[in-house]
């Protein structure tokens, strides 16, 4: 590919600039004898004639004329190029050439730069002798003489027609395929190996706009990279990505990435073949699916809890049964055991007889009682992120939440390490204890009606602050709610288990509940639960 044309026209110009610069100036009868090798060298002691040589030679169409357009030399390239002998050209302007498909403003604006002694560069039509058509990539050089006054033009042409078309057919191809991507609902951009996007669809830029994000391929890779790898070579697909604008309901996406490889236009991989790796990436909305998934999985959850409760439920109530049962059985006891220590009395022994009969039936009964109470020791430990447990927490308990007016302030540890846990066990607990926060502040005439949450990464261990702005816990009692059956609440539906069942719940995780000592006003809870090293990514 050494011989495209255009690599000889510096080496031509040059050529001929200094053949032309010769004295005497300004004739056409000089150029012509300078073309025939009359004149001496001026640079480097080349002869004449080698000039002569170098512009018949040249690959490229050369013509020289005077200041009127009118020819005075053409080059063998030139014939080739035009179809016309020399002696049909010289002597004749070169608008033989011109063929009326190019614009007057063309002309017009080559005409200014000539006419202030600047080289033209443009594209015009031209008429071959045989009448064919070409286009033709034509430069035009104003030669000065030693005062600075135009004296020749030079013209160097060369015919681009194939080039163009070539040119043409990959910008339609291009066009076709931008319009096809531009069609795709999808948003679409294609990054190369820096990162930089290097194509983007219509889709792509509104999502830009809609989502307030400049950087949005980096925003995204970004989101994909917390849940797979990427790097070169390796796609994905269908990775869900959250995306939100401040203020506005959040959206979600499904990511798609797929590497190729293309041989780069570099000139120093002209030779020597050099490949570069682009990424396709498609960001597809599934805002409405994940919502519907998002329905069916918290009424699947709500039965899961409703069912949960009521296993809870029969729990307390068997284990209030048997502490209600516990305590006649144990004077029972002592009254059995009294009258063992007084046996010397004949009469009292059927009475002992008796007690030690209803003693034993009620103990048999508590072991059958005992039988019945449900485990709850269902499910299996999953790696569970304690953000996403409180988003469900806080979901199920919006519209409790609204009718009692309380605001909340939800602050999650942007990045958090996962637990291991059982989903529904831990829903259970934290929702028992937003549940009593926001009972405490539902008192009649409460004003201050606030609830904080917020998650941290604690000394191995991620710590959830449940605080809310009601009257508190007395400090006498900050121990006493975790014992069975003990609360301040009367009425249905408080047993006096929530707390004991919320700190059971906690160490079977081996975590832990605590009522913060030194919070005031209002009470702050505190969950620990270990980090799951074997989770973490
Ligand atoms: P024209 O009537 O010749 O000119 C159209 C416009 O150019 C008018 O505005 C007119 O005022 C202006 N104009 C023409 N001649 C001059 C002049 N001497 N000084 C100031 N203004 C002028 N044209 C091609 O189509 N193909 C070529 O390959 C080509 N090569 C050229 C090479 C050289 C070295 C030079 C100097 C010119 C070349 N031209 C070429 C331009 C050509 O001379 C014509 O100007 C052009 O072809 C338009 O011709 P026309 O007959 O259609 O219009």
């Amino acid at each position: 590919m050494a011989s495209i044309p255009s690599s000889n026209r510096t080496d031509d110009l040059q050529a001929l600039q200094l053949f032309l610069d010769a004295p005497p100036p300004g004739t056409p009868e000089a150029v012509l004898a300078c073309l025939r090798g009359t004149l001496a060298s001026r640079a480097g002691g080349l002869p004449p004639h080698l000039y002569h040589q170098t512009v018949e030679q040249a690959a490229v169409a050369i013509s020289i004329t005077d200041l009127a357009a009118d020819i005075l030399y053409v080059n063998p390239a030139f014939e080739k190029v035009t179809g016309y002998q020399t002696h049909e050209v010289v002597g004749r302007n070169e608008s033989i050439l011109s063929d009326p498909s190019t614009p007057r403003s063309v002309y017009r604006d080559m005409w200014s730069h000539l006419q202030a002694k600047k080289t033209w560069e443009g594209v015009v039509v031209n008429r071959r002798r045989d009448g064919s058509r070409y286009l033709a990539d034509l430069t035009i050089v104003p030669v000065v003489d030693a005062t600075g006054a135009a004296t020749h033009y030079l013209g160097l042409h060369r015919d681009i027609t194939t080039l163009h078309k070539l040119q043409r057919e990959v910008l339609n191809q291009k066009g076709l395929i931008e319009s096809m991507i531009d069609a795709s609902p999808s948003a679409i951009a294609l990054l190369n190996g820096d990162g930089k996007v290097v194509l983007e669809n219509l889709a792509y830029k509104k999502l830009i706009s809609e989502l307030g994000i400049p950087e949005l391929s980096g925003y995204m890779l970004d989101r994909v990279r917390e849940n797979v790898t990427v790097e070169t070579g390796r796609g994905f697909e269908n990775v869900e990505v959250r995306g939100q604008k401040p203020g506005r309901a959040e959206r979600w996406f499904a990511c798609s990435g797929s590497w190729f490889r293309e041989r780069t236009g570099d000139p120093d991989s002209f030779f020597v073949e050099k490949e570069q790796d682009f990424l396709l990436l498609i960001i597809r909305e599934i805002t409405e699916i994940h919502r519907q998934q998002e329905t069916v999985r918290m009424s699947a959850l709500r039965a899961l809890l409703a069912e949960e409760e009521l296993v809870q439920g029969l729990r307390e109530t068997l284990l209030g049964a048997i502490f209600q049962m516990e305590m006649p059985l144990n004077m029972l006891n002592a009254a059995s055991s009294i009258l063992e220590r007084r046996s010397g009395d004949p009469a009292l022994d059927p009475i002992r007889d008796v007690l030690l009969q209803a003693l034993q039936g009620g103990r048999s009964t508590i072991e059958k009682l005992r039988g019945c109470v449900p485990s709850n020791s269902g499910g299996s430990f999953t790696p569970l992120n304690p953000n996403e447990i409180l988003r469900d927490v806080l979901t199920l308990l919006t519209p409790r939440l609204l009718t009692e007016g309380v605001v909340v302030d939800w602050a999650p540890a942007a990045k958090l390490p996962v637990v291991a846990g059982k989903e529904h066990r831990l829903i259970a607990l934290l929702r028992h204890l937003v549940e009593n926060a926001i009972d405490a502040m539902s008192t009649r005439g409460w004003v201050d009606r606030e609830l904080r949450i917020a998650t941290a990464e604690v000394d191995g261990a991620v710590e959830i602050a449940i605080q809310d702005s009601g009257p508190g816990i007395d400090e006498a009692m900050r121990f006493r709610v975790f014992e069975p059956f003990f609360t301040t609440k009367q009425g249905k539906g408080h047993s006096g288990m929530g707390l004991v069942i919320a700190q059971e719940i906690a160490v079977e995780h081996g975590g832990s509940v605590r009522i913060a000592l030194d919070y005031s006003p209002g009470c702050r809870v505190v969950v620990r639960l270990p980090v799951d090293q074997e989770g973490r990514s």
